[in-house]
């Protein structure tokens, strides 16, 4: 290890920053939210550094450096890009035996500036030493991006019940599971949910009754429509939490393999007509599941209140008051229309679009078609592959043009997609004998018009 990681108290401490530049100012701003009285020195300061220095209550001073502005400082930074400067503060600050940093010169540092994730109370630094600051930072958004902003809020909670937890729980087992509980739990994600005022409740209900319950919970998740890119942070953060998965055909592969290793998966797929786990037998287990004390993910295809069942699901939760959570996902509209090139709105074209179940039931007339005629609006089916020939026979019966472009898009956002694009009178003819892949999307109107010149990156 050739650094020793520290953390630096400088509330209200004078520190040095040699340079007036961007540079500069940037370590300013750093050390200015760290608290730290800050003194400048150079010729020439920018005025976001001036106000800087003025806020903290330190001195800007304009002339050149010497070995004087040393005296009374606990840390020296030299981000000038003169070279000669920058050694000579270097030298001067070792010879006192005076922490000094300078920016991009390792060799001349006795101390070193990681790249910062601030969650306070919660800090976390990562460094190369200097080797591979590019890579150093890409660690840092890694970080940044699985760590929730809100984890700063959910570490000054633990800090307000820190006491209150050691006196009721004198036993450090007990205490520990009782902090695992919270910090992992629907307390947690009351907070991460920016409901701090009921983490505390329940927080003091569990101190209060001195016990350690483990409570389930349930998130609903939308998984989105394929590429696994297209997840939220809070739907990875979630699946890397659950320790039991329930999820659907309409999930793909790689999306599955980024809930926890661990995890329970439980498949309750369903395919069209043929029910795998009829609806019901799942709104049961996600109850009886949360109610044995499981995290419990239920992974949907898409957005999960989109022809997703959603809805149905956290009903009967809601009933036994078990805790849940629901993540929208992009839905496979938005994905198969960003990916195929073709705009669901455009102004030219179209100022209204509308998600249509394209599930015909057999023999009943369960749409009013004449509301799918206006051409200004894009008609997006979803499960509308087997029902295609009848919805676009009917919607040119109902008084759509013929010609009405139309676009059948397979396997949306995944490596496999592709997109059949002809018109409402041309479509079912154009795919047929093509081997055709669920899942499949159609989006009809003229707004597909816009993928031939959209689509040229693919
Ligand atoms: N909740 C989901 C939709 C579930 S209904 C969502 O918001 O996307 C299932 C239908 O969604 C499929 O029949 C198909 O029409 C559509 N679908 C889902 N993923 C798709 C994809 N990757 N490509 C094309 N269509 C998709």
């Amino acid at each position: 290890m050739d650094y020793l990681p520290l953390f630096f108290d400088l509330k209200a401490k004078p520190c040095l920053i040699v340079g007036g530049g961007t540079i500069a100012t940037r370590k300013a701003r750093l050390l200015h939210k760290a608290g730290a009285k800050l003194h400048v020195v150079a010729p020439k300061v920018s005025e976001e550094l001036e106000k800087l220095v003025a806020a903290s209550n330190g001195k800007v001073f304009k002339q050149e450096y010497d070995k004087t502005f040393l005296n009374d400082v606990i840390l020296v930074i030299s981000a000038t890009d003169i070279d000669s400067v920058n050694s000579v503060v270097a030298a001067d600050c070792h010879a006192i035996k005076l922490p000094v940093n300078v920016v991009d010169s390792p060799a001349l540092c006795s101390v070193i500036m990681p790249a910062i994730i601030d969650r306070s109370p919660l800090i976390i630094g990562v460094t190369s030493g200097g080797e591979a600051p590019v890579l150093a930072r890409r660690v840092r958004s890694m970080l940044e991006s699985s760590i929730p902003a809100a984890y700063g809020q959910l570490a000054q909670l633990a800090s307000k019940f820190r006491q209150r937890a050691k006196d009721v729980f004198e036993n450090g087992d007990l205490r520990r599971r009782f902090w695992e509980n919270i910090l992992n739990g629907p307390i947690a994600e009351k907070v991460l949910g920016g409901n701090l005022a009921a983490a505390e409740q329940l927080i003091e209900a569990q101190l209060d009754s001195a016990s350690v319950e483990k409570t389930g919970e349930v998130y609903l998740v939308g998984a989105g429509p394929g590429d696994p890119d297209l997840l939220t942070f809070k739907a990875l953060r979630l699946m890397q939490q659950a320790e039991v998965v329930l999820y659907d055909r309409l999930v793909s592969e790689p999306i599955l393999e980024m809930t926890r290793r661990d995890a329970e998966r439980i498949y309750v797929g369903k395919k069209r007509a043929e029910h795998a786990v009829p609806q019901q037998k799942i709104n049961q287990m996600l109850l009886e599941l949360a109610q044995q004390g499981k995290r419990v993910l239920r992974l949907k295809g898409g957005d999960p209140f989109i022809f997703g069942r959603g809805g149905e699901e956290i009903d009967l939760l809601a009933e036994h008051k078990i805790p849940f959570q629901v993540v929208p996902g992009i839905t496979a509209a938005s994905g198969c229309a960003s990916y195929s090139g073709i705009p669901l709105t455009h102004r030219d074209y179209s100022q209204s679009v509308r998600f249509i179940t394209g599930h015909l039931q057999e023999g009943k007339e369960n749409f009013r078609w004449s509301e799918f005629v206006d051409k200004q609006q894009t008609l997006v089916f979803y499960m509308g592959l087997a029902g295609l020939e009848t919805i676009c026979s009917k919607l040119i019966e109902y008084g759509k043009s013929p010609s009405t472009p139309a676009a059948l898009i397979e396997r949306g956002t995944l490596p496999e997609q592709r997109v059949h694009v002809s018109d409402l009178a041309g479509l079912a003819a154009k795919i047929e004998g093509l081997e055709v892949h669920a899942p499949t999307l159609l989006i009809i109107g003229d707004v597909v018009r816009c993928h031939e010149k959209l689509n040229w990156y693919k």
